[in-house]
C-alpha cells in the first residue's frame, strides 16, 4: 500500500475518537480527550499500518507566560522509505515556569493526529464559551486570583484578537491600576480614569 492508501485506511478504522477527560472550569465542566487517548490509539494504528511519525523541524517562541511552537512532522512509509509526507502543527502551552514548550508540543502532536486523520471528537465550541476553549487549547489554568474590586476570579478573556490568559489578566491590570483586576473591572477602572482625566 501507498502512504495515502494507508492514510485512508486508517481513516476507516478510526471514525471517531470519544472523549475520555473531564475538564472542570469555574462552575462549568466538559469532556475533552486526552493526549494519552489519541497518542496511543493512533501508535496502534501506525504499527498496524507500519508506518513512522517524528519531528523534522521545530521553532518555538515565548511571550510571557505563553510558549508558541511550529512543528513540522513526517510521516514515513516503512515499507518504502522514500515515501513519505510532512505535516505542519502547531500549539500553545501556557506555564510560568519551564513546562510551557512541553505542553505546547503534547498540543501540537495532538492535533497534528486529529487533521491528518479527520478525526471528529465530538468537540462543539458553540457548546463552550471562547474564553473557556481559549483556555483549554491554551493547556492553561483557567482561573486567575481573585479581582481586586469585584473578589470574583479572573478569567481567561478574548479582546477579540487572541486569547488573554487570566495570569496575563492580572499581570496586566496591575502594571496599569496598581491591582489585578478582570476584565469587566479593568475596563471600568479604565473609563473612570479617562472620565477623571477628561
Ligand atoms: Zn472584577
Amino acid at each position: 500500500m501507498n502512504i495515502y492508501e494507508k492514510i485512508a485506511s486508517i481513516m476507516g478504522d478510526v471514525q471517531y475518537l470519544a472523549k475520555d477527560d473531564r475538564v472542570e472550569f469555574n462552575k462549568t465542566s466538559y469532556r475533552a480527550l486526552s493526549e494519552e487517548k489519541v497518542t496511543s490509539i493512533m501508535r496502534s494504528e501506525l504499527v498496524k499500518h507500519k508506518l513512522v511519525v517524528y519531528p523534522v523541524a521545530q521553532t518555538a517562541n515565548r511571550a510571557g507566560t505563553i510558549t508558541h511552537v511550529d512543528v513540522t512532522y513526517r510521516m514515513v512509509n516503512v515499507e518504502d522509505p522514500k515515501e513519505y509526507i510532512e505535516i505542519a502543527s502547531c500549539g500553545d502551552g501556557a506555564d510560568t515556569q519551564d513546562k510551557g514548550s512541553g505542553k505546547a508540543m503534547t498540543y501540537a502532536f495532538k492535533y497534528m493526529w486529529l487533521r491528518t486523520f479527520a478525526l471528529p471528537t465530538g468537540e462543539d465550541p458553540d457548546k463552550i464559551s471562547s474564553a473557556e476553549l481559549d483556555a483549554k487549547q491554551a493547556n492553561i489554568q483557567p482561573q486567575g486570583p481573585p479581582c481586586a474590586d469585584c473578589g470574583k476570579e479572573i478569567m481567561p478573556y478574548n479582546d477579540g484578537k487572541r486569547a488573554i490568559t487570566a495570569a496575563e489578566m492580572a499581570a496586566r491590570s496591575t502594571e496599569m491600576f496598581g491591582r489585578a483586576l478582570c476584565a469587566k473591572c479593568s475596563k471600568a477602572e479604565g473609563r473612570r480614569r479617562a472620565d477623571a482625566g477628561a
